[in-house]
């Protein structure tokens, strides 16, 4: 392994939460000094104790705080911070913000802004898949013509049933499946007037509707100097809502010549892109193969559970390749040890899925060998009612599946959040549930279980 010769002196973290507390503990470890923002909401966040330096950025609601690009370059200004972590959610993947933090002087502690452009834009994203050879879904392969004709002929080729995407979408909104051809142009049609109103951005485009995919993603880290690597794959098909739940890694039951092929593709596409800090490719999986749907260029929620199979920190390689230092090790360093599991816990009602904010009365996080736990929680801390209602994440470690299972149910017996009502009863159904245990469900399964409780 390589020791990064340069370091950044002030990282400002443009977020909140527990990822906010996994960065600051991230810069910390490396002697960076660090800024913590916060919203007037967000006074008794537990990283704001820790931080060497803290300020106010706006009122509660997100768009005049956490969401208010001048508020944050402003606060890096009078505090001397040199570089900016956006960690994920909010600024992470908004190009402007990416390009004013540049041009203002500062590290933006992930891609440049040309390539979160590119990859914002789906259609675009695709074609640069394409143009790297990383397998992608069948479709329109640009947008879907307004003429009906043409319309009509790709959805024909392509073969039903299809589903329509906007091209700015994202947070699994803007798409609709079509089953028939006699309902393609007035699905088009909304679908655009959809898109338009929510993304400023009207381009639709058509692929292959797959019906019983897995989501399976790809880890990579890149550090724009033409080395890049992978980090495995993470299997995150336990979703409601197009959101994850619970995910792991490595994914099982995979074709492994699939897999060697896939990885070895989005290591060429960072090379190709010239892709800086980590991202990951999303692709869905169905009988053995692999299609590309998106990436996304920030760390993720599930970051942790690639961390836990190859011991290569996330966050702190992401600060290096930010100070300008070439990736600290090569794909001949990496690897897949064991297993990972990681449960979101949200602050919501576990049958209505509605949020539910407030004081934690007292709290409690389990421990023990191979259990991490990532949360901003403490007995007393009030969750707010204005941001999302991730409030930790329970992850566990074995060197079998099923050992980072067992340990899974042990930690979910031992966690204790008082005061709120939490999905960790979901988790504990979970992670004993059949087919789940068996390993390999698809991405319709949890939606499945639930309509059927
Ligand atoms: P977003 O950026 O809104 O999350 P994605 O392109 O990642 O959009 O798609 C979100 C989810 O929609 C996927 O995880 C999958 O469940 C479903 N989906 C998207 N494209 C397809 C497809 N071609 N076939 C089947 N399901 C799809």
């Amino acid at each position: 392994m390589l020791k990064p010769q340069k370091k950044l002196e002030k990282v400002l973290i443009a977020n909140r939460g527990e990822i906010a507390l996994r960065i600051l503990r991230a810069c910390k470890e490396m002697g960076i000094k660090t800024v913590a923002v916060y919203s007037t909401a967000d006074k008794e966040l537990m990283h704001l104790g820790l931080a060497d330096e803290t300020v106010c950025i706006g009122p509660a609601p997100a768009n005049l705080s956490y969401l208010h690009i001048p508020a944050i370059i402003a606060a890096a200004e009078v505090t001397g911070a040199t570089a900016i972590h956006p960690g994920y959610g909010f600024l992470a993947e908004n190009a402007d913000f990416a390009e004013q933090v540049e041009k203002s002087g500062f590290a933006f502690i992930g891609p440049k802004a040309d390539t979160i452009r590119l990859m914002g834009d789906k259609v675009s994203a695709k074609h640069a898949m394409i143009a790297a050879g990383v397998p992608t879904v069948p479709g329109s392969d640009g947008p879907l013509p307004e003429d009906e004709e043409t319309a009509l002929r790709i959805g024909r080729e392509v073969g039903y049933p299809v589903i329509i995407k906007a091209a700015g979408g994202g947070g699994g909104r803007g798409m609709r499946v079509v089953h028939r051809e006699e309902d393609l142009i007035e699905a088009a049609k909304q679908t655009r007037e959809e898109a338009g109103a929510w993304f400023s951005n009207p381009i639709v485009y058509l692929e292959k509707y797959l019906t019983n995919p897995r989501h399976v993603e790809v880890q990579v880290i890149s550090d724009g100097q033409g080395n890049a690597i992978h980090l495995g794959d993470r299997d995150c098909s336990l979703q409601r809502r197009h959101q994850k739940v619970l995910e792991e890694a490595p994914a099982p039951g995979i074709d492994e010549t699939a897999r060697a092929e896939v990885l070895a593709r989005c290591v060429k596409a960072c090379v190709d892109i010239n892709y800086r800090g980590a991202g990951t490719f999303e692709f869905l999986y169905e009988n053995g193969r692999f299609y590309f749907i998106e990436m996304n260029t920030r760390v993720q929620v599930e970051h942790p559970v690639s961390e836990m199979v190859t011991g290569i920190d996330i966050v702190k390689e992401m600060l290096s390749i930010a100070a300008g230092n070439k990736l600290s090790f090569t794909q001949a360093d990496v690897n897949i040890h064991g297993h990972s599991l990681e449960c979101r816990i949200n602050a919501e009602d576990p049958a209505t899925f509605m949020p539910s904010p407030g004081m934690v009365k007292h709290f409690h996080a389990p421990g023990g060998n191979g259990v991490r736990v990532d949360s901003h929680l403490y007995s007393g801390y009030k969750v707010p009612s204005n941001y999302d209602s991730l409030i930790g994440k329970l992850i566990t470690w074995g060197s079998t599946r099923d050992e980072a299972m067992a340990r899974m149910r042990n930690a979910l017996d031992e966690i204790v959040v008082d005061g709120i009502k939490t999905n960790i009863p979901l988790h504990r159904d979970l992670v004993n549930d059949e087919g789940f245990c068996k390993g390999g469900v698809n991405i319709h399964y949890l939606e499945h279980k639930l309509a059927n409780q």
